[in-house]
């Protein structure tokens, strides 16, 4: 029948294969027609591959979401060239004695040496930030950005676990000031730059900066950030990442992962929206950072 059909329409025949998107999920229950009509059903991109709805889409989604929850962290570690203590004693905030001081209690409490110096007030913050911006080669935050509100679509959940924020979003320049109150984080970067395609500048906030540009933070009033705590397996988060791809009738979505967090962007007629899987697995001690985006297939 179908050759006979076929046959008798060449043309259209032709010009449906050029135009047909084929579900990439081979589970696909839909039929050959249903899959490759175009226009009848916009379906999901997700980089090359489309997925004709989001039950296929969801699917197939376990496979990035295994792969994903289950990478090693690796410590990749950047020491500065200078350490901070040596480098506030060389600029004369502080003497050997104090930091002397201040290093034995920061060993004995097991934390570091500059958040005892601040408790001890031995330095600033003010003046710590100056410090990191010297020892890592960014800038302070500049006087004009202090203060501003910014919209913006990135999870919360992330921004809090990196501690940074974004202190300025040019939507037409495509830029964002990224403020660090810790350290400069490059896969973090690398992360916000892929996830907003903006380009990412960073700088160096005081932990108080960082506190309240939290608060003056919003987020688009068509984006939602869904936080999973206890994400479940990989079919359990598929789910959980297709009853959000319904919400905002999902027409595209890209996987992200960074430190413990497995990120999920969807966007689609109704909004936008990350989820932001806390995957909680244990790690060794000296952990660090390897992060990546990956939009390829997710074939099942
Ligand atoms: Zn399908």
């Amino acid at each position: 029948m179908m050759e006979l059909l076929k046959s008798l329409v060449p043309c259209v025949e032709g010009h449906l294969k050029n135009l047909r998107a084929t579900c990439e999920n081979r589970q696909c229950h839909n039929t050959q027609l249903m899959r490759s009509i175009p226009g009848s059903r916009p379906g999901i991109r997700v980089g090359t591959a489309w997925y004709c709805c989001i039950d296929c889409f969801a699917m197939a989604a376990c496979v990035p979401l295994e792969r994903l929850s289950s990478l090693k962290v690796v410590e990749i570690p950047r020491h500065p060239r200078l350490s901070l203590g040596l480098f506030l004693l060389s600029k004369g905030h502080l003497t050997a004695e104090q930091l002397r001081i201040a290093t034995a209690e920061s060993q004995c409490l097991d934390e570091d040496v500059e958040q005892t110096l601040v408790k001890l007030c031995m330095v600033s913050e003010k003046q710590l930030a100056a410090a990191r911006s010297a020892q890592w080669g960014y800038p302070v935050l500049a006087a004009e950005y202090v203060g501003q509100m910014v919209e913006i679509d990135i999870p919360k959940a992330i921004l809090n676990a990196c501690r940074a924020v974004p202190l300025h979003y040019s939507v037409t320049a495509k830029r964002i000031l990224l403020g660090f109150s810790a350290r400069v984080e490059h896969s973090f970067i690398e992360l916000i730059e892929e996830m907003t395609r903006c380009r990412v500048e960073p700088c160096f906030i005081t932990p108080t900066d960082f506190e309240e540009q939290m608060e003056r933070l919003a987020m688009p009033p068509d984006y939602e950030e869904v936080v999973v705590d206890d994400p479940g397996s990989p079919e359990k988060m598929a789910r959980t990442v297709g009853r959000t791809a319904i919400q905002v009738a999902a027409r595209e979505a890209s996987f992200a992962q960074w430190r413990d967090f497995v990120l999920v962007r969807v966007a689609g007629k109704r909004g936008r929206a990350d989820v932001v899987f806390h995957m909680l697995r244990n790690t060794d001690v000296e952990t660090g950072q390897q992060s990546g985006i990956f939009k390829e297939a997710i074939a099942v």
